[in-house]
């Protein structure tokens, strides 16, 4: 329902669960985060049902864990379609293998068949969500990335790509993962996705509320595009990998109080 990414030198967990706060008058029954610690490349996920209260909550009891440094995350507030308001439907999903945590806006109308296929290559899924799947189509994009010897961002960029081909429906995808610490990938068809274009950080969100307190230089993305980020760079393509750009937005109106 809501969906926040953050690349850049501060703590991301403090600017996505701002960015979270600021986009709660969509309406959500639970929420979650991830992120990358940039120096140990490790990814946090913390989720819960329920109002970002309770995610403060849980977030509080692992605060030594390495959560406060992460500079590169992603934070999602859930409006459940597949499977219920519960903590294990909430968002992010990590894939199987642990490589990726994905965070989704929409309805992915062909998981049901994606699950089927990817069950029966043995994946074990751990929610009723329709999102899980992309998670696990992310993972293996990855590895196949990796075997194609790309590396870091670009192997994430280029395996969001090939998922995305994937998929049928509605979605804004985000995505992280300790294999491209400072990055931070994203989807979307048929759904928003706006980038905010700041001084040595960049931001990504479902709305430019959850980040017009940090730039009010935005890039409203076109359909089917993949967007990469990282502190300093942001790199449009379509799902095929053709170059790519979106469309320029000043935010001029004001600051809500
Ligand atoms: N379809 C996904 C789910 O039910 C995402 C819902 C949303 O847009 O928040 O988990």
């Amino acid at each position: 329902c809501g969906i926040v990414g953050y690349a850049g030198g501060r703590p991301a967990l403090d600017i996505v669960m701002d960015g979270l706060r600021r986009l709660e008058y969509r309406g959500y029954d639970s929420a979650g985060v991830a992120v990358v610690d940039a120096g140990a490349a490790t990814l946090l996920t913390e989720k819960a049902a329920g109002k970002l209260v309770n995610l403060e909550k849980a977030l509080a009891e692992r605060i030594d864990t390495g959560f406060d440094v992460g500079a590169t995350g992603i934070g999602h507030t859930r409006w459940a379609t597949h499977g219920g308001p519960t903590d294990r439907n909430a968002h992010p999903h990590v894939s199987a293998d642990g490589r990726v945590a994905v965070i989704h806006n929409g309805i992915i109308e062909n998981f049901a068949r994606l699950r089927a296929s990817l069950e029966a290559d043995g994946v074990a899924f751990t929610s009723d969500t329709d999102t899980e799947a992309a998670a696990h189509l992310l993972a293996g994009s990855l590895v196949a990335a990796h075997a194609d010897e790309l590396a870091g961002p670009a192997a994430l960029a280029e395996a969001m790509r090939r998922t995305a081909r994937q998929l049928e429906g509605a979605f804004t995808l985000l995505a992280v993962s300790p294999d491209a610490p400072g990055a931070v990938v994203a989807a979307r068809r048929n759904s928003p996705l706006v980038v905010g274009r700041g001084d040595g950080e960049n931001f990504l969100a479902s709305d430019v509320s959850a980040f017009m307190e940090h730039t009010r230089s935005a890039i409203e993305l076109g359909q089917d595009q993949v967007v990469l980020i990282t502190a300093d760079r942001i790199e449009i393509t379509g799902f095929d990998g053709t170059p790519s750009s979106g469309t320029d937005l000043v935010v001029d109106w004001d600051v809500a109080a």
